[in-house]
């Protein structure tokens, strides 16, 4: 069996994934990661990086950089550090911004996640008795959900009543965007926020989020996206789809490390709206007359007005490391690198030809990224010890699905290929 993406042609043999490896032209990215090793000292095959991503080697200059000007300068690092603390976020707006496509005055890196996502929803979750419910997608990030229920009863309503969450139609896996749009259209006015993750977690589904928030606009409903999994892994154009807002963080596929800075984004039209309410801080103040220490708070036009503290500039330089590379390699190179290995992990998923696995993300290549959910029928946890005790690192959700991640700037063909080969061994 062949099966074809873009101008490949895939081939169920071993000299095939060497030969990929080969034209690849990430393949050089690789080497700029950390690979996680076994006890042997070999490295280990990672398919984790849409829960931790790896480290590039370059993040312990960039916090050695910080260690040091603190270590030299003490208080003065803020303005003669190489990288002056003050304003140290900015130097990650412009590359962070081409990663979600968005303007630099959209941008800003700020926070963790869900904090980010709370504070959005200050602004963008404006209830009233009319409107006044948030449309979710099922099997949301229980974070998200946490979020959004605590909002809408933080605004005095009932999440039984207030919180819609998007169904897939009996007997599928993923939620058709006709049936997001029929929703909007039928409820719409009821509905005071749309806030969908990019890419589900569990299922690997990425939803169509321009005919989405065109479908809420039109119904005068805001749309925001937690992109978690969608940030680093799909061409994003929040600018150009009129998200209101986004939030996503950045240790996932951005590469930046346990707990890493988390970003943000708000449109453009709203850069200056001041009937929006926030929540505010010092960092948010206007730059020029933040340090006369005044009593009014007279916010940074564009996203930066969302800051609250000051820079935590640590995390901050390693996430500057990896967004480094990600300029260097482009969205566009990786997001055709990520269709075409993830594809060929299908194909040889397919190839195994077991009954008992079936892939839950869509099959369609513009409803995913690196990411494939494969539900294995009569597994266990003890089914996917193997895995690992077989070098690979995956993982496992309950009740029987391992989510599998190519990342594409440090995953080869070959890892897909000795993947496919263990998960055969060990079905048989
Ligand atoms: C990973 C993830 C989170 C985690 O939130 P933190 O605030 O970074 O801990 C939240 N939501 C989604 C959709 C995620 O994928």
């Amino acid at each position: 069996m062949q099966t074809i993406t873009s101008d490949i042609i895939f081939r169920n043999d071993e000299a095939f994934p060497t030969e990929m490896d080969a034209i690849d032209p990430l393949a050089k990215f690789a080497y700029r990661f950390h690979k996680p090793k076994n006890a042997k000292g070999e490295d280990l095959i990672y398919f984790c990086g849409n829960s931790l991503g790896l480290q590039p080697k370059t993040v312990r200059s960039y916090i050695e950089q910080e260690l040091k000007d603190w270590e030299d300068l003490g208080v003065e690092g803020h303005f003669h550090a190489k990288n002056p603390w003050m304003p140290y976020h900015e130097f990650l707006t412009q590359q962070m911004a081409k990663v979600v496509g968005g303007k630099a005055l959209e941008v800003v890196v700020m926070n963790t996640l869900t904090v980010n996502l709370h504070l959005m929803m200050v602004s963008f979750y404006r209830p009233t008795q009319q409107r006044y419910k948030i449309v979710i997608e099922y099997s949301a990030f229980p974070s998200d959900q946490y979020a959004v229920k605590s909002q809408i009863k933080f605004h005095g309503f009932n999440p039984d009543d207030a919180l819609i969450e998007l169904y897939p139609r009996e007997g599928e896996n993923t939620i058709r965007t006709e049936d997001i749009e029929a929703l909007i259209e039928q409820e719409g006015d009821s509905i005071a926020l749309i806030m969908i993750g990019g890419v589900n977690y569990y299922t690997g589904q990425a939803f169509d989020m321009k005919r989405i928030t065109q479908a809420g606009h039109k119904k005068n409903i805001v749309v925001g996206f937690d992109l978690a999994h969608a940030a680093g892994n799909l061409k994003l154009q929040l600018h150009d789809w009129n998200v209101d807002f986004a939030v996503w963080c950045s240790y996932k596929y951005l590469n930046s490390g346990p707990g890493g800075i988390a970003g943000c984004f708000v449109h453009e039209r709203h850069a200056n709206n001041s009937d929006l309410p926030r929540f505010t801080g010092w960092w948010g103040h206007d730059k020029a007359t933040r340090f006369l220490m005044g009593p009014d708070f007279d916010p940074i036009p564009g996203a930066e007005g969302w800051q609250i503290s000051n820079a935590p500039v640590l995390p901050m330089a390693s996430l500057r490391a990896s967004l480094a590379i990600f300029d260097e390699a482009g969205m566009d190179a990786i997001t055709t690198k990520s269709r075409t290995i993830t594809a060929y992990l299908e194909y040889l998923l397919e190839n195994i030809g077991n009954e008992n696995i079936s892939i839950i993300t869509p099959k369609d290549q513009s409803q995913r990224g690196a990411q494939l959910s494969i539900r294995i029928k009569n597994s266990n946890k003890a089914f996917f010890n193997k895995l690992i005790d077989n070098g690979i690192i995956c993982d496992w959700r309950e009740p029987d699905v391992i989510r599998v991640a190519p990342a594409p700037l440090y995953n080869s063909y070959s890892n897909v290929f000795q993947f496919a080969q263990i998960l055969k061994q060990i079905l048989a």
